[in-house]
């Protein structure tokens, strides 16, 4: 940024104090933020109170090593056990998960059954050579197998590294050479959209490059007649087939690896997020058990993808931890109808619901008519995660899928965070559209200008993090480096998000998008969120992106690329009035100079706008990494739409 703070331009006025009668049960009362103002404490009690020991830690963080932290060092413990055997005896009959297969297949699995499928498959691994401390990749959609291969190799303490099935070979092998993975457990195809995607044949090509896979192991799920290679490659149904369901174990220490996760790549090349275990599972169960106000009876849906890290931390982890019962959907939102998701609430009874905003960007666009086929008063509480949400875009969310009477958790955290960071605690706290609200009771966040000093309330900087937290990223992997560079070096001491935030004089976060995004108009640093936002505002508007583009008089001027609601056309009429209505909402120097119409934006496979390649358009430039975008064909036609898009005078 070239001033030291952000402009503060969007004004939400609307506040949701908690329903009482959802306060008067929630698993946060107020007080929690007092009692955890000595930080250390507080994730000490956490860790002796929702995580089962083999021994007890007695230290809660060694700080003599910044910012290598390590939580919990001295505690031993194993993080399946954590999820499944000390469940056994109190809720072994509970539904685990709720499978829901894209063709309308069904699987329930108990905790019991969860636990004798994870026994067979970690006895399995071993039986291939898999070791403690051996990467295991994972290449898969979202199947029960998934969880059951982590929780396999979890259980025998093997690092797994689950890519997300969406990926490319080259993506999928970049990420196996990374890690120098010694097993790859896939599928043969999976479904999408009712057609077949031959997963089996992608790790084919990947595996012609990494020479440090000894074997396959292929789930049979669509029946597709994958290739298999003698030798090299197993079938899942023969290799459990006679394993015993019983599998003691491993006794890990807190710090030991439990997983590398590749972060999204919206900036640019992924980094290998390294988590471990005792502190990576305490921060997971206590912001699940308090964020998502879980229950003994709750239906607790996360809907993303375990391929990402709200998977990981809000699919398995947090939940099977905690002995939630859970929803897994295979397939897309929109297959058979656009209504698919809402049924599957219905019929399961869902009570929690989490999603992504660009999910609900969507579901705004295809419009109201498909939850409102569907009966959703069995919902209590609904959260999002992954970008900033428009306000606008909350307020649909609360009033069309909350029914008005659901609060809703905007969680902020990232993969190197490795659970919720900033979120409101439903029942505590007022919510207000748009902001993520506070930061969660242990977590110190801070607002900082150029030189690291905190900027006062009502004014935006960088969004820092002022101490460690148990699940933390520990490293790059195989980079100490890079993640010094990337995390510590901004700001010495603190870690350095990569994100921008504002806080209202109530000390509310609103998030404003990447820093190297946001825009330098006439000498103001404007968010791209708060622009997005104001776009958002107008009814006739689903989804927008704002990226500055170089300009000879304002030094950069705002490009905006809109996509419209279902049945709207976009005409020069409406660019004026979008012009008109941002300069309104939010102030002259933030209208868009240019507008182009699209019929949807370049995002990443987890579906977060790609600003970048949006400003690489604008400024007629080379595009730049593309190996983790989803929509590759999108691009070439907002380049054809934007070379021919009128400009303001
Ligand atoms: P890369 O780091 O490789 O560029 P990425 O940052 O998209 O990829 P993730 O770790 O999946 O990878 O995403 C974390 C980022 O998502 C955050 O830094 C932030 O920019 C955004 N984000 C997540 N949740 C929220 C939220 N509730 N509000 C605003 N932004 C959010
Ligand atoms: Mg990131």
């Amino acid at each position: 940024m070239a001033d030291s703070t952000l402009e503060n331009l969007l004004r939400e006025e609307r506040v949701f104090p908690p329903p009482p009668e959802f306060a008067a049960q929630a698993n946060a009362q107020p007080g929690i933020y007092e009692e955890a103002e000595d930080w250390r404490a507080w994730w000490m009690r956490q860790a002796l109170e929702r995580i089962t020991w083999y021994e007890e830690p007695t230290v809660v963080v060694d700080e003599s090593n910044p910012p290598f932290y390590k939580w919990f060092v001295d505690g031993k413990l194993n993080v399946s056990y954590n999820c499944l055997d000390r469940h056994l005896e109190t809720i072994g009959d509970k539904v685990a998960f709720h499978w829901v297969g894209e063709p309308g297949d069904r699987r329930t699995l108990t905790y019991r059954e969860l636990h004798e499928h994870v026994g067979r498959f970690a006895n399995a691994l071993k039986g291939l050579g898999v070791r403690r401390g051996d990467r295991v990749a994972i290449y898969m959609g979202m199947i029960p197998e998934l969880p059951i291969a982590m929780l396999a190799c979890a259980r025998i303490g093997a690092v797994h590294s689950v890519v997300f099935g969406g990926f490319s070979s080259d993506a999928l092998a970049d990420r196996i050479i990374d890690a120098q993975a010694k097993v790859l457990i896939t599928q043969d195809g999976s479904w999408r959209r009712g057609t077949k995607f031959p997963l089996k044949e992608n790790a084919d090509v990947a595996l012609e490059r990494t020479p440090t896979i000894e074997h396959v192991v292929v789930v049979e799920r669509v029946g597709n007649d994958a290739p298999m290679t003698e030798g090299r490659d197993v079938w899942y149904h023969d290799l459990v087939e006679g394993q015993d369901a019983e599998c003691e174990p491993e006794v890990m220490g807190a710090e030991d690896l439990l997983y590398i996760l590749y972060t999204s790549g919206t900036t640019g090349k992924p980094k290998g997020i390294v988590h471990t275990q005792g502190g990576y599972l305490t921060g997971v169960t206590t912001t699940h058990h308090y964020v998502f106000d879980i229950k003994p009876d709750d239906v607790y849906w996360c809907a993303a993808d375990i391929g990402w890290v709200t998977g990981h931390s809000y699919i398995v982890y947090g939940p099977l931890a905690n002995g939630a019962t859970g929803v897994m959907y295979e397939g897309a939102p929109d297959h058979p109808d656009k209504d698919r998701l809402w049924q599957i609430v219905e019929e399961l009874g869902v009570t929690i619901f989490y999603t992504a905003p660009t999910a609900i960007r969507a579901f705004m666009k295809w419009g109201d008519e498909y939850p409102a086929r569907h009966d959703l008063s069995s919902l209590r509480l609904l959260g999002t995660v992954g970008e900033p949400i428009n306000p606008e875009a909350w307020m649909w969310y609360h009033t069309h899928i909350g029914g008005g009477r659901c609060p809703i958790v905007d969680t902020w955290w990232q993969t190197e965070t490795g659970a919720i960071m900033i979120t409101p605690l439903p029942g505590v706290v007022d919510l207000k559209p748009g902001s993520a609200t506070l930061p969660f009771p242990g977590i110190g966040a801070d607002v900082v200008d150029d030189e690291g000093n905190s900027v006062p309330l009502g004014g935006g900087g960088y969004l820092v993090l002022t101490h460690p937290w148990p699940s933390m990223l520990r490293t790059v992997y195989g980079d100490d480096q890079r993640y010094l560079d990337t995390y510590w070096s901004r700001f010495p001491g603190k870690y350095f998000t990569g994100d921008g935030a504002k806080r209202d004089p109530d000390g509310y976060f609103w998030l404003l998008g990447r820093v190297d995004d946001i825009m330098l108009v006439a000498g103001h640093n404007i968010s791209t969120a708060e622009v997005e936002s104001a776009l958002v505002a107008h009814p006739a508007v689903a989804e927008a992106a704002v990226v500055g583009r170089s300009d000879p008089i304002t030094g950069q001027a705002i490009a905006a690329f809109v996509t419209l609601r279902a049945g709207i056309v976009g005409d020069e009429a409406l660019i004026d009035e979008l012009r008109e209505h941002v300069g309104k909402t939010i102030g002259p120097i933030a209208k868009p100079k240019s507008i182009v119409f699209t019929p949807d934006l370049p995002k990443t496979r987890s579906g977060k706008i790609m600003r970048r390649l949006l400003k690489d358009i604008s400024e007629h430039r080379q595009l730049g990494d593309v190996t983790t975008l989803a929509n590759a064909e999108i691009v070439a036609e907002i380049a054809e739409l934007a070379e021919h898009a009128p400009e303001e005078e």
